[in-house]
């Protein structure tokens, strides 16, 4: 993924531990912690983008409420502010999932509700002017191999059947290669319901927008327990009716909620500015994003793969080994589920599997 140098105009590979969508690679200003006892309407735990837009749509709504956001660290700490940028309307649980759980009817609905966000997002930052290089040029998925071709045409028929024709479009390799033109590309998806962003201006004018629509954002304050109409913090005590709790991969710190949520590593590469020659030689100068139909990694050995950092396994959690071993195993599964499509040249049964465990496609 290139989050190159066009948007930051600085060297990201200079940046330890600072997101590259940190402004000027320093932190963003701290807003004040909360003073003690106070009483909201809404008190909304976390400042990422769950918790920013519902501030954002409460004030919205109903501009006499008091919202209440408490941040442990700034807005943007979590995800929000180091993701990956795509703004796009592709769900990791397959719509025929979704059809088996509850109905087509559902399936189509929650499809054209996802379809429209991307939308909506791209009018409220206008409306809002908030300038996050919002950019609506979809997304494509590259195949390099015949299963995975396989699977962009089941991905285009299984949309197709679940009652969102036009979701997804087939690629043949020619089609394929003049959106990206990478090695090997047979053909692909593509969808034009993606656009691009950039995170940190998004996450930051987001916050401010909160704020001027008249909601409270507190930083360096931790809660520390969420009860009924109480949230209990570092700093003191904030009562209100109506609790949102907006911690997402950080929600097991809660003892209540540590069963909850499994938080599962995802990793963002920012590369060194590209020449500009090797940009158009791969088409990169649009704002398409991509990826291929790879299920994790490719299992090559060559020396960058050898580095100690390779596959460094963090310390277990102490309280769910038995978790940690079936999320660990689902990776290695992905693994083998794209060596058996290399061996067999067809759409892996590994992966088939996991998706009916985790619902992915
Ligand atoms: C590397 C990576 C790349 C990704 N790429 C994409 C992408 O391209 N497109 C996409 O749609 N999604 C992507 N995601 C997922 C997406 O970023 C997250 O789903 C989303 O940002 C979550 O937003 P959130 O507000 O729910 O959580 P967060 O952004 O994590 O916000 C939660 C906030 O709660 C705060 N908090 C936690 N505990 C407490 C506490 N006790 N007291 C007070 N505050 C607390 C945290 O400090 C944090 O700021 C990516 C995620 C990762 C990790």
């Amino acid at each position: 993924m290139v989050l190159g140098h066009r948007q930051t105009g600085r060297d990201v590979t200079a940046q330890r531990g600072v997101p590259v969508w940190a402004e000027g690679g320093e932190a963003s200003p701290r807003r004040a912690a909360l003073p003690g006892e106070c009483s909201a309407d809404v008190a909304i735990v976390g400042a990422g983008f769950t918790g920013l837009w519902a501030a954002y749509y409460l004030l919205k709504e109903a501009p006499a409420l008091r919202v209440v956001v408490l941040e442990r660290e700034h807005a943007g700490f979590g995800a929000s502010g180091r993701n990956g940028g795509w703004c796009s309307a592709i769900f990791p649980v397959s719509l025929d999932r979704v059809r088996r759980l509850y109905s087509r009817q559902a399936a189509v609905e929650l499809q054209r509700a996802m379809n429209e966000t991307v939308r909506e997002v791209g009018r409220v930052t206008r409306a809002e002017s908030i300038d996050c290089d919002f950019a609506a040029e979809g997304f494509v998925s590259l195949a390099r191999t015949p299963a995975q071709l396989a699977r962009a045409r089941a991905t285009v028929a299984a949309a197709d059947a679940s009652g969102v024709q036009g979701q997804w479009e087939y690629l043949d390799g020619a089609q394929a290669r003049a959106v990206i033109n990478a090695d090997g590309a047979l053909g692909g998806v593509y969808t034009r319901h993606c656009a691009l962003l950039h995170p940190g201006k998004l996450v930051r004018g987001l916050a401010a927008r909160v704020e001027g629509l008249g909601g409270t954002i507190y930083e360096n304050t931790a809660v520390t327990s969420i009860g009924k109409g109480c949230v209990r913090t570092s700093r003191g005590t904030v009562t209100a009716p109506v609790i949102v709790r907006a911690t997402e991969a950080f929600t097991p710190q809660f003892a209540i909620c540590r069963r909850q949520v499994v938080p599962l590593y995802s990793l963002v590469v920012a590369t060194a500015p590209l020449p500009d020659v090797v940009r158009q030689d791969l088409r990169l100068d649009s704002r398409v994003a991509f990826n291929d139909l790879r299920n994790l990694i490719t299992g090559r050995q060559d020396e960058l793969n050898r580095l100690p950092l390779v596959n460094h396994a963090s310390p277990r959690w102490e309280a769910e080994p038995l978790r940690w071993i079936a999320v660990n195993a689902g990776l290695r599964a992905a693994v083998a589920a794209d060596l058996e499509e290399r061996l067999t040249s067809k759409p892996s049964r590994v992966a088939a599997l996991l998706e009916k465990l985790t619902g992915a496609h």
